[in-house]
């Protein structure tokens, strides 16, 4: 009855065996408690055959005595360690780590599934030996000597290697801790897979040395906007180093050029999870400014949650350093061509009235006061052909009559001729460069240039300072230059005039070389100097940079090519117009008036003129006169066909 069923042929079995053999084994098997309950029982029985009297006689019927122990609890204990070690088993399998045990009497190793699976062995005996070859090569000594380690001193050894496991030949990385315990003679340890722990190391080691490397600045704030990483570019950029920056908020760089709102802006963008791209302008730590590129997007963790701000950042503050000369070069250009075209019209209407003014005073018959008011007219005439020489001067763009020049001797020729306009005050210095090459110019403008410079660092300096002008050989080199497009490489005559005045803001000194731009009060200042001393650098090939900052100073630099020789210039020439010998001249030009003065003028001079008034008009008398014509005087600029 408590049997049951299924247990029923092991009964019998084991009744049958006790008889066979007289005696048996323990066997387990269970039985039904009458609650229904499992009781574990061991089964332990002797065979008795019929027992005989004391006379020998067999009272019939043999007996087997069972002995019946209830195991329950020892089964359900070692369930209970079965359960256990299968789940000890599970996690070992699950985090990648195993248990060993060396016994170093019989180098037996006891191994967990986890470690036989990292070993990758089944269940065949372990050795010592075997387990010492598992790691590569070049791990081998080292595990070793740590090893004898242990056991000699008893210190724990905390070891990372790489292993070939057996059964894949896949290369892993091991993490092993071990002990020694003495009392049983043994080394027991773990070991553990890192080899994804690994991967995902370098790969953010790899990411991290991208970031220190990368050539444009990062910064990663938390949410709030608090920095938590900045990388070297950014030290390099904004000039503090990381850790006066961590910790803090990126409004450490700002500067007064973006109003609140164009903050909040950027705040409301990134905080709904947009991107926010744009420039700015930034203070570094030395409190100059600098523009930048600016992207900054939200870092979103795994649940989704915005924890960080990333902002990838590019300084380009060379880069609009070098439109802004562009567009300088440009706008100069454009007011040359202006200038040139109005001061060549003007110039042509200019003659015209003095000519007719001249052609009148040849009359000896004339009134006195007709003759001073005449005057009158020619002196307005000369200062407004003044003011359109200079405009000519500014916008000429070809070089006339370069000669090479040494040029120490013009800047202390100029120099003595200052002495007259400027007062004891203002301290005047050379500092001239003995070996100077030469330059290939005209000496006059060169020494307009330096008047022109030296007058306004007067009116600059009008309590007193010093001016100093300097000369210097200078060899631009292709690293020079790439920093600096405008520049090209080459051997260059540095001119240096420079004071101690005013000085100029920023805005002041990009419209200083337009014509006219004067901050001067009326009546003093013209705004012609720097125009022209910016046109004859041009036509020099030369190049002009002014750097001033207000309540220091002003420096202009010029630069001009070097030429290789030296020749002993002339500078003035003493001429006496020419007169003609009867010979015939063609004089072309659309201005009749013009054409009406010059050709008077030059028949006074003893000249035959024949007239143009245009290309085509020119060319065909050209056919006709061809034999007599000796020169040909031409207007450069004319409608339709020019000069040219
Ligand atoms: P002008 O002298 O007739 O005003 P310029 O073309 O010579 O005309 O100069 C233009 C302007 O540039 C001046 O009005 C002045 O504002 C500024 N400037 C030129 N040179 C200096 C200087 N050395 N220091 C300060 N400001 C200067
Ligand atoms: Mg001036």
């Amino acid at each position: 009855r408590f049997i049951a069923p299924e247990n029923l042929v092991r009964w019998h079995e084991h009744l049958l065996k006790a008889r066979l053999d007289g005696v048996t084994q323990s066997r387990e098997t269970s039985l039904k408690r009458q609650d229904g309950s499992t009781c574990y029982v061991s089964l332990e029985s002797l065979y008795l055959k019929s027992p005989t009297d004391r006379r020998g006689e067999n009272n019939g019927g043999s007996v087997i005595r069972v002995a019946v122990v209830d195991i329950t609890t020892r089964k359900l204990a070692e369930e209970n360690l079965r359960q256990s070690e299968l789940r000890l088993n599970r996690a070992e399998l699950i985090a990648g780590t195993g248990y060993w045990e060396i016994d170093l009497s019989t180098k037996k190793v006891t191994a967990s599934g986890g470690a036989r699976t990292i070993y990758g062995v089944e269940d065949q005996e372990l050795t010592l030996n075997d387990i010492q070859n598992f790691p590569l090569p070049e791990y081998k000594s080292r595990l070793d000597e740590a090893l004898l380690r242990l056991i000699r001193d008893g210190k724990p050894y905390d070891v990372e290697f790489k292993m070939k496991r057996a059964n894949d030949d896949q290369v892993i990385d091991i993490h092993s801790i071990s002990h020694h315990d003495t009392e049983k003679n043994s080394v027991f340890g773990t070991i553990h897979d890192i080899t994804n722990i690994r991967h995902a190391e370098e790969s953010h080691r790899l990411l991290v040395r991208a970031m220190e490397q990368a050539a444009e600045g990062i910064v990663i704030t938390d949410a709030a906007g608090v920095i938590q990483y900045v990388n070297p570019a950014e030290e390099n950029i904004t000039g503090y180093n990381s850790d006066e920056l961590i910790g803090r908020k990126p409004s450490i760089f700002k500067s007064n050029k973006q109003d609140q709102k164009f903050y909040k802006d950027i705040w409301n963008t990134i905080n709904a999870g947009n991107v926010w791209s744009g420039r700015f302008i930034n203070r570094r730590k030395d409190g100059t400014e600098y523009h930048e590129d600016n992207s900054i997007s939200p870092v979103y963790n795994r649940t989704g949650n915005l924890t960080n701000f990333v902002a990838v950042k590019h300084d380009v503050t060379k880069q609009i350093e070098i439109q802004e000369q562009l567009f300088q070069a440009q706008k100069m250009e454009a007011i040359g061509t202006l200038a040139g075209g109005f001061a060549h019209d003007f110039n042509n209407k200019l003659q015209v009235i003095a000519g007719y003014v001249e052609l009148i005073l040849f009359n000896k018959d004339l009134p006195e006061t007709l003759i001073s008011e005449l005057d009158q007219i020619n002196q307005t005439v000369v200062s407004c052909t003044e003011l359109i020489k200079g405009m000519m001067v500014f916008s000429r763009k070809t070089p006339v009559g370069l000669q090479p020049i040494a040029i120490n001797k013009i800047v202390e020729q100029t120099r003595s001729m200052l002495t007259r306009s400027i007062p004891k005050m203002i301290e005047i210095e050379l500092l001239l460069a003995d070996d100077i090459w030469s330059i290939n110019a005209v000496s006059n403008q060169i020494d307009q240039i330096l008047t022109n410079l030296a007058i306004n660092a007067r009116d600059a300096m009008p309590d007193g300072g010093k001016l100093t002008m300097k000369t210097q050989n200078i060899t631009l080199d292709e690293e020079y230059c790439s920093i600096d497009p405008v520049a090209k490489p080459g051997r260059y005559v540095l001119i240096e005039v420079s004071d101690t005045g005013t000085g100029m803001d920023k805005e002041t000194v990009s419209h200083i070389f337009e014509p006219f731009f004067t901050t001067k009060e009326a009546g003093k200042g013209t705004g012609l100097g720097l125009a022209v001393v910016y046109g004859i650098v041009e036509q020099h090939g030369a190049r002009i940079i002014c750097d001033s900052a207000p309540y220091v100073g002003t420096t202009f630099r010029l630069y001009f090519p070097a030429i290789e020789e030296v020749h002993e210039e002339e500078y003035f020439e003493n001429k006496k117009p020419p007169r003609g010998q009867g010979e015939t001249l063609l004089l072309v030009d659309d201005e009749p008036n013009l054409v009406v003065i010059v050709s008077r003028q030059l028949v006074g001079a003893n000249y035959r003129v024949i007239k143009a008034s245009n290309g085509n008009e020119a060319l065909s008398l050209y056919e006709e006169h061809r034999e007599e014509i000796r020169l040909v005087i031409l207007d450069l600029l004319m409608p339709g066909m020019s000069g040219k």
